[in-house]
């Protein structure tokens, strides 16, 4: 497919647009008046709204409004047509703020099955309420971009893949790194070997959790979270671990790792140390947790060199140093067109546009809560290795 960049350029590199407009340049200077120019050359123009793929955005909590909808207003291919709340008044707010025209609740949900204008939901809700409402969504003919971590359990994590097969819809889980500039470049010198073999690699990543924080509340009661610090942040450095390897563990391991007698853990555990080894040689571990100052790190070690991801996946700014020994190293750059948030959306569009599976789909989601089910077994045995 032709991106909007060719489209703008005729075959030698000229615009299509050239000639008449050159013409009125060429007009404008000879008599000195204002005239109308040319697009400039190599200019990547949005889609116009109409033909951008409608979504909408159920759970209208800080996640959503602090990051998702603004990458919606960062992005080419994608646009709000919908919000999905259970408070009307803030879902009519944000809508005529945003210029969203439409909104349900969660009880007429199902309403979208109409809506022609929703090609996409993206599902931002407590991780106990993914399943319920992704699979409403795909019964519904949408697409699906779920949020991290998929679901509660294995189980739930199945009957969305299994749904999506049946409604031949789209189904993604967003890990948005996977979308993120820095660690695209990453994960390409993996890859193409500029490491040498992986060895190694280590990965940390956790907060110290306010329980008084509203978004806390849900993350520190089982039956909504469905899991602890692991499902909510550890996620991030396993998943990431993953992304670098391009390769599956055979075992895994873990040991739960925060006071015991700490009251905001009764129900998740508030961390988990882990470690995951593979075939080829290589092995992966790190920490989740609720209970230290937050950061989120990768470090990938190859027989021939090293990156350092420091922070691994922040929001904006994320940072990689490349070193083949002793040496300080360099920073490894990558330069961003626009936000991850706005680039996973576009990403999710253009492969339900062009039916071919989205980077992140579905099984991945499922791959890690498999694995992190194991990593929670293990810790239960004390810290014994599971098969996967
Ligand atoms: P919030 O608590 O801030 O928002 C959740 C929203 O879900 C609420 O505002 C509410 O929206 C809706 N909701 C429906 N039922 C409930 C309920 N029983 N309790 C609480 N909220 C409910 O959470 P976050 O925005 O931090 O997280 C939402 C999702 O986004 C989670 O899946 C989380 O893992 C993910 N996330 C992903 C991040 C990433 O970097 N990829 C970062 C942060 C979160 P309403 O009032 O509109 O009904």
């Amino acid at each position: 497919m032709m991106d909007r960049r060719q489209l703008l350029l005729g075959a030698g590199g000229l615009p299509l647009v050239a000639s008449a407009a050159a013409t009125a340049q060429t007009a404008a200077q000879t008599t000195g008046k204002a005239a109308g120019q040319p697009l400039p050359n190599g200019v990547d123009l949005p889609e116009p709204p109409k033909k951008r793929l409608g979504w909408a955005v159920v759970g209208l909590g800080s996640y959503a409004i602090n990051q998702v909808i603004p990458g919606f207003l960062q992005a080419d291919e994608s646009r709000m047509t919908a919000f999905v709340s259970g408070n009307p008044a803030k879902a009519k707010d944000l809508a005529e703020r945003y210029g969203v025209a439409k909104t349900y609740g969660y009880d007429d949900f199902d309403k979208i099955a109409a809506d022609k204008d929703i090609d996409c939901v993206y599902i931002v809700l407590p991780v106990g309420l993914h399943a319920e409402y992704t699979i409403r969504a795909l019964k519904a003919g949408k697409h699906v971009l779920c949020e991290k971590p998929m679901a509660s359990t294995v189980e739930e994590c199945e009957a969305m893949v299994a749904a999506a097969k049946a409604a031949n819809r789209q189904l993604g889980v967003a890990y948005r790194v996977h979308f993120e500039p820095l660690n695209i470049e990453v994960k390409r010198r993996c890859k193409q070997g500029e490491l040498g073999d992986l060895r190694y690699i280590t990965g940390d990543a956790g907060f110290n959790a306010d329980p008084q924080y509203p978004p806390m509340k849900w993350r520190l009661d089982k039956p909504l979270a469905g899991g602890g610090s692991m499902y909510d942040i550890g996620i991030y450095a396993l998943n990431g671990a993953l992304m670098l390897a391009d390769q599956m563990p055979d075992s895994v391991s873990a040991v739960y790792a925060y006071p015991k007698d700490d009251p905001r853990f009764k129900t998740v555990e508030g961390g988990l140390n882990w470690r995951m080894t593979f075939p080829s040689g290589l092995s992966a571990q790190g920490s989740s947790s609720y209970c230290y100052a937050g950061g989120s790190r990768i470090k990938v070690f190859g027989a021939s060199a090293a990156i350092n991801m420091d922070p691994a996946s922040d929001y904006y700014d994320n940072r990689a140093n490349l070193h083949r020994g002793w040496d300080p190293g360099t920073p490894v750059r990558a330069a961003p067109p626009y936000t991850q948030f706005a680039a996973q959306v576009d990403g999710f569009s253009q492969a339900t546009r062009s039916n071919t599976p989205h980077r992140t789909p579905g099984e991945m989601g499922l791959r890690d809560i498999r694995l992190i089910q194991a990593m929670y077994r293990s810790a239960d045995q004390g810290g014994v290795v599971v098969k996967v």
